[in-house]
């Protein structure tokens, strides 16, 4: 089937007892076995719940894998796959990395025996030179939050095959409408469902999805073991979220462009971050690897001081952390959602003080450019 097919029926067939359409939210704690020593492929709702499954159904369909599992949030979704490791083990991963999962890596899980080495895996050769014999997982984000630099994924799988390295990727900012890691042959991918899957900003969740079944049953097994569950009414809306994926991220990719493009041509502008753009670094494995460059965009203004005025002036676009839903959501990196990367590290990757950073949503885009217009005048 196709991908709009899939995210509107894959895993959802019509509920038995009342033919209902949608998938109803199951709100048990359990249910009743029907005889001792049989229950119906339900026990407990941590295990297992029919809305949660509904939505792990149709992720691993779209992510085009065999199992999915539904978290929490974004975080748990990571911690649980972080989870595949054991005590001594080493992880490379990408040196821009969204700042919460930075500091799972560096704050928490170090703590447990992991040791983490950060590349910028968008170079090519950096990921070989940071492989160590203990090596055990490579985690991938791509394009990174929020200088958009791409990663080759299809080398990364190929290197970490080899090595029986498990590849992770955090696929949240495309959706797997526009990139699909597995495909590449990648091991494992990550999303915060909280934003483009869901999409419309009112609910916190994640998911992990892999086509090895030697990863599905570790996975299975540590999220009913931690049992970071996302709740069936969280897992109600990812579903009633997802039915319309497709159809806002070519909304948001053709928004995406446009405001990049406004952007790029603007005075105030210095540098703009969009991978459609040509003459950004990896352009030519974005239009590859992905079949369109989404609604991310980021761009940096003269400092601090003129990215407080244009931002403080914004009418529509609004001031928040997060990313992915239908309305604008404008940030401002290094005191929002890098805050917890330290000051030089920010530096180092480009995370200026006057750094902004744009999801366009799937408002008309002429009031989204007409809004930057009116507050950059004030930058
Ligand atoms: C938001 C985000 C996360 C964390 O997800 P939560 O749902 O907030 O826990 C992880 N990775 C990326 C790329 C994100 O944007």
């Amino acid at each position: 089937m196709g991908f709009s097919t899939d995210a509107i029926h894959a895993g959802q067939p019509p509920e038995p007892t009342t033919g209902s359409v949608t998938v109803p939210i199951y709100q048990t704690s359990t249910y009743v076995y029907p005889e001792l020593g049989r229950h119906t492929g339900f026990d407990y709702a941590r295990s297992i719940n029919p809305t949660r499954l509904a939505l792990e159904r149709c992720l691993a369909a779209l992510e085009g894998g065999s199992h999915a599992y539904a978290y929490a949030s974004g975080m748990a979704a990571i911690d649980a796959v972080m989870n595949l490791l054991d005590h001594g083990d080493h992880v490379i991963s990408t040196s821009n990395l969204y700042g919460g999962t930075f500091r799972l890596f560096e704050h928490v899980l170090k703590r447990h025996g992991l040791e983490f080495t950060y590349a910028d895996t968008a170079e090519p050769g950096a990921l070989e030179k940071a492989l160590q014999p203990k090596t055990r997982l490579v985690y991938v984000e791509t394009p990174t939050n929020p200088v958009l630099s791409v990663t080759d994924l299809k080398q990364v799988a190929d290197i970490c095959k080899k090595r029986s390295i498990i590849s992770v990727v955090d696929n949240t900012f495309m959706s797997p409408y526009f990139q699909k890691p597995l495909a590449l042959g990648i091991d494992v991918v990550v999303h915060s469902t909280t934003k483009y899957i869901n999409g419309h900003s009112d609910s916190i969740g994640g998911c992990a999805v892999t086509g090895r079944a030697d990863l599905a049953e570790r996975l299975a097994f540590v999220q009913n073991s931690a049992g970071a569950i996302l709740s069936p009414f969280d897992s109600w809306l990812v579903l009633r979220g997802l039915k319309t994926l497709a159809l806002r991220m070519q909304c948001h990719d053709r928004s995406g462009r446009a405001v990049a493009d406004f952007l790029k041509a603007h005075a105030k502008v210095d540098k703009v971050y969009y991978p459609g753009l040509p003459d950004h670094p990896q352009h030519a494995l974005a239009k590859r690897q992905m079949s369109g460059f989404g609604g991310m965009v980021s761009f940096t203004l003269a400092d601090y001081d003129a990215a407080k005025r244009m931002l403080d002036r914004l009418k529509l676009c609004a001031l928040a952390e997060s990313l992915g839903g239908v309305e604008t959501l404008i940030c401002h990196p290094a005191s929002m959602t890098h805050a917890s990367v330290p000051a030089a590290e920010r530096r180092r990757l480009g995370i200026v003080d006057g750094m902004v950073r744009i999801s366009v949503g799937v408002e008309d885009v002429e009031d989204i450019l007409a809004d930057l217009e009116q507050a950059l005048q004030a930058a």
